[in-house]
């Protein structure tokens, strides 16, 4: 029985004849993009991208961790972006799912608890304003004068800008 993973691979082995052919590694934009591993995300399209363009940071929530920030300390001084966005988004997983009762069920099931926070938030805007704060207090970011947080809406399409 083939799996999903059997198809998107297929799609994968099959997509070379779709190559748009190689680009620099400096993205053209020198923007870095943080945001959620969300599907409903399609940064291509909702940032008018192409392969090439800007660095794409993924994770559960799109919040600034300890390695967005080594990402980001290496766009930067390596591959010299120096303007960053971070988008968070409406009906989000992380939204006001109970950071405490989420650990607690893990422990209970694994017998020790996670060793990193989830970092859950009751308030998209609040959480979007505390991950363009942190960026813009790592020294190690040599460019923190354009760090904008935005808000997209998985039902609309809507971006609106928060900071
Ligand atoms: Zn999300």
């Amino acid at each position: 029985m083939s799996t999903a993973s059997d198809e998107l691979l297929a799609n994968a082995a099959a997509s070379e004849v779709h190559f748009v052919g190689p680009r620099e590694v400096i993205p053209t934009t020198h923007v870095a993009i943080v945001t959620c591993m969300d599907s409903r995300i399609d940064n291509f399209r909702i940032f008018g991208l192409d392969s090439g363009e800007a660095h794409i940071l993924r994770n559960a929530g799109g919040i600034v961790t300890d390695d967005v920030l080594r990402s980001l300390v290496f766009s930067q001084r390596l591959l010299q972006t120096r303007e960053i966005i971070l988008m968070h988004h409406t009906n989000c997983g992380l939204h006001r799912t109970d950071e405490a009762a989420f650990r607690a069920q893990i422990a209970q099931e694994v017998g020790e608890d996670p060793p990193y926070a989830f970092g859950t938030f009751s308030d998209v805007d609040e959480a979007v304003r505390a991950a363009v704060a942190r960026v813009r207090a790592h020294p190690f970011l040599p460019h923190r004068d354009q760090v904008r947080g935005v808000v997209y809406d998985v039902n609309t399409g809507n971006v609106r800008e928060v900071v």
